[in-house]
């Protein structure tokens, strides 16, 4: 087997990081979850984008640079590692924008990928109902039919950074008559700003303003916004699903450009005689590793499927135990400090849930990669 780069992989590596190098602002911009620095992060997102930086593996015609998957994670190395703002723009680049290239039109393409390149438009998700979460399939939400389009109705909840956003894309109920609960859905793209949208801030724990519900009343959609054909939204759904899991939403880079820091942290703040905590460091550097290299089979490997799913519990465990481990060589007052350690800890703790429940992984893993009889529910 042959690990190494080409001279071509090597070039464009290079090249990143020059840019990378010569452009990633010196200050950390604030938060993406406030105002301010949703603002700041969608000013980054323009400059990446006029440097062709922001979707590196899209065609061209889309703003990107049609590299495929294996440079995209080695721009990943290089963007975590330059200490590079996080993308604001991730839900639709990691999320709609697959589901685009392989449902979507050529006009919807055409339409909506470069603004979403820029991050003219973001975007936000919105399936989580109240009473449909890991259970996505029972959602209540309605897409009515109606002149030319569709009218959309009910409430749509824990919508990342919708506070903030432009635009949302979700699954909504088009046939209750339908047999079973994930026939009948369609899959929309809608407008936060239309008539009939109300956006409800949820108040976090850190205060941060952009988490939000949505109230959605006779909210109208033109039918050039379904993406597939009606009642197929389900099928949509579950390609997308595969992409945030797996390969998109925490690349390998972030997770090697961390247990860097972490060993940094080692370095001033450890010590030597702490054996169990040194080898939880040696853990984490040995765990960025071999998650790169696990990612990079997968990449060649695609389309991933339920393979997904092992990333998906791979990733949220690996960050939380990471975070632990930098906590605990920080001592008994790193959780109040209001450092990135701290920061980065709380959310860790979410990554279980996000992206479907590491309970809801296990079950596939169980049933579709190991065979095993489905369980009870
Ligand atoms: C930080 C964060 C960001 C999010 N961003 C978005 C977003 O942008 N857009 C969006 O639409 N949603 C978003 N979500 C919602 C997320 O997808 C849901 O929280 C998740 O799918 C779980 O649903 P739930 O919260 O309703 O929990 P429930 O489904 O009620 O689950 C509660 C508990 O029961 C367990 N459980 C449920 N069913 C089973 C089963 N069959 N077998 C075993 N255990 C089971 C679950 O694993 C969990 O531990 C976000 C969530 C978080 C925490």
């Amino acid at each position: 087997m042959d690990l190494s780069y080409t001279r071509t992989e090597e070039a464009f590596r290079a090249e990143a990081r020059e840019w990378l190098r010569e452009h990633v602002p010196a200050e950390p911009l604030p938060s993406l979850e406030t105002a301010e620095g949703f603002a700041a992060h969608r000013a980054w997102e323009a400059e990446l984008a006029a440097a062709r930086w922001s979707v590196v593996s899209w065609p061209e015609a889309y703003g990107g640079r049609g590299v495929g998957l294996a440079r995209w994670l080695l721009f990943e190395e290089e963007y975590w590692a330059a200490g590079a703002p996080g993308r604001v723009s991730q839900n639709g680049v990691q999320l709609l924008a697959p589901t685009l290239f392989d449902h979507g039109t050529a006009e919807q393409r055409a339409r909506v990928l470069p603004s979403m390149a820029t991050g003219e438009t973001i975007w936000a998700q919105a399936w989580s109902e109240p009473e449909a979460g890991s259970d996505l399939a029972s959602l209540t939400s309605r897409a009515v039919r109606t002149d030319g389009g569709w009218l959309l109705s009910g409430q749509k909840t824990w919508s990342s950074r919708a506070a903030f956003a432009d635009r949302a894309f979700g699954i909504f109920r088009s046939d209750p008559d339908a047999d079973r609960p994930h026939r009948g859905l369609t899959y929309l793209m809608f407008d936060l700003r239309a008539p009939g949208v109300t956006v409800r801030p949820i108040g976090r724990l850190d205060g941060k303003p952009a988490f939000a519900e949505l109230f959605l009343d006779g909210v109208f959609v033109p039918d050039e916004d379904v993406i597939g054909e009606p009642g197929q939204g389900w099928r949509i759904a579950m390609s997308t699903t595969g992409n945030e899991r797996g390969l998109m939403l925490r690349s390998p880079g972030r997770f090697l450009a961390a247990a860097d820091r972490l060993v940094r942290l080692w370095e001033t703040e450890g010590e030597p005689a702490d054996s169990a905590l040194r080898d939880r460091v040696a853990d984490a550097v040995i765990g960025a590793r071999a998650y790169q290299l696990f990612t990079a089979g997968a990449a060649a490997r695609l389309p991933t499927g339920a393979e997904s799913s092992l990333n998906k519990v791979f990733w949220s465990e690996y960050d939380l135990a990471l975070h632990e481990t930098a906590l605990d060589l920080l001592g008994a007052d790193g959780e109040l400090t209001d450092g990135a350690w701290a920061e980065g800890y709380v959310f860790s703790l979410a990554g279980p849930l996000y992206a479907g429940t590491n309970e809801i992984q296990r079950d596939i893993i169980a049933e579709r990669l190991l065979g095993l009889p489905k369980g009870r529910r």
